[in-house]
């Protein structure tokens, strides 16, 4: 699994940190959907580069335009635009957590457009879409990749900062759980406590708290969970659906499903857990996540979404049994790999 991606070179950084310093009214943009990482990584280094004076503007290219409601303790939502309202074609645009152009969804003609774009990112499936690319495969978040360009552009991490780039670590190394916690995973959520921001209170907001309506549609995901002992390979596969029925009939908006993966994936006898969710416009969003021997970043990326290898997701406009169908085949272990 470890694959010898050399980190961001010299050049690349020099590159971005000139472009930064040189830029007025920079726009940043982070993936569609966005997580803590993605939103984190976006407003982290919005608020660091509003306080010198730029006139920042962040978005994401959502048709419906809304924070997802664990994210609004965040920082730095001034900053925030809706994608009408963002420039059409910014002379430096600034990306985030974001592996492919389309992941911008409305906001990637203006990514098009843009006269640089810088692309800070950690996938290991970034296809390298802008001019400048600081993407960092070994990272557990791209809040650790803005950390070091904050630093490299001499700008204090204060305690709103810290909470953005804490809330991207804390996520994605799924509170330091995830293989992928490094030594500098650690060393960055020393650095960042020491701000005085509120780990318990992060935590809460994150993962620690539901309207009731939660508790009611997750008991009917679960209670709808299949099973498959002998899929993906013999080593299994659960997974449940929720749709947009299942959430009106509880008044329950489509962001507080995001986590029921959370839940799905620790059975004991499936490898790889899945979990299909219906927006309300009737898409289907499905979250992937593997233990180990399987890559279903790849899976899903041969339905043309993307991911890490052990937590990836996809979209798809067919019905539940065809995208499962569709799906199956593809979580096969890789014995030798990871
Ligand atoms: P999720 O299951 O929504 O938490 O997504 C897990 C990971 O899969 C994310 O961090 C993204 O890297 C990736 N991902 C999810 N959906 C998509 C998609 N439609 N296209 C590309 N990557 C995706
Ligand atoms: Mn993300
Ligand atoms: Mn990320």
């Amino acid at each position: 699994m470890t694959t010898n991606e050399s980190a961001v070179g010299e050049a690349d950084w020099r590159r971005a940190t000139e472009l930064i310093r040189a830029a007025d009214t920079p726009a940043l943009a982070c993936h569609v959907s966005p997580d803590a990482d993605a939103l984190g990584s976006m407003l982290g280094l919005g608020l660091a580069l509003a306080r010198t004076g730029k006139k920042v503007v962040a978005s994401f290219g959502d048709r419906v335009f809304a924070v997802p409601r664990l994210l609004r303790f965040l920082p730095g939502q001034h900053l925030l635009v809706e994608p009408p309202a963002y420039p059409a074609e910014p002379d430096l645009m600034i990306t985030f957590d974001a592996s492919t152009m389309e992941r911008l969804g409305l906001l990637a003609p203006h990514a098009g457009k843009a006269g640089e774009l810088l692309v800070i990112d950690h996938h290991v499936s970034n296809t390298r879409f802008g001019t400048v690319h600081l993407v960092d495969p070994g990272a557990a978040s791209t809040t650790m990749v803005v950390e070091e360009l904050i630093d490299r552009l001499g700008l204090p991490i204060d305690r709103e900062v810290a909470t953005c780039l804490y809330a991207g670590l804390v996520t994605d190394t799924g509170s330091f759980r995830h293989s992928i916690t490094t030594p500098a995973a650690h060393a960055l959520a020393g650095r960042l406590l020491a701000t005085g921001l509120r780990p318990e209170e992060i935590a809460r907001d994150l993962w620690d708290r539901s309207p009731f309506a939660y508790l009611r549609v997750l008991g009917t995901a679960l209670g709808r969970a299949t099973l498959e002992p002998d899929a993906v390979g013999g080593l299994g596969l659960v997974w449940t659906y929720v749709t947009r029925a299942d959430r009106a009939a509880e008044g329950l908006p489509y962001d507080e499903v995001e986590g029921m993966i959370d839940v799905v994936r620790r059975v004991d006898e499936a490898e790889v857990a899945v979990v299909l969710k219906e927006d309300d416009e009737g898409g289907w969003n499905v979250s992937t996540r593997s233990k180990g021997t399987v890559d279903v970043a790849r899976a899903c990326a041969a339905l043309g979404g993307g991911g890490h290898p052990r937590a990836a997701g996809f979209s798809s406009a067919l019905t539940v049994a065809d995208t499962m169908a569709a799906l199956r085949p593809l979580l096969a272990p890789e014995g030798s790999r990871s």
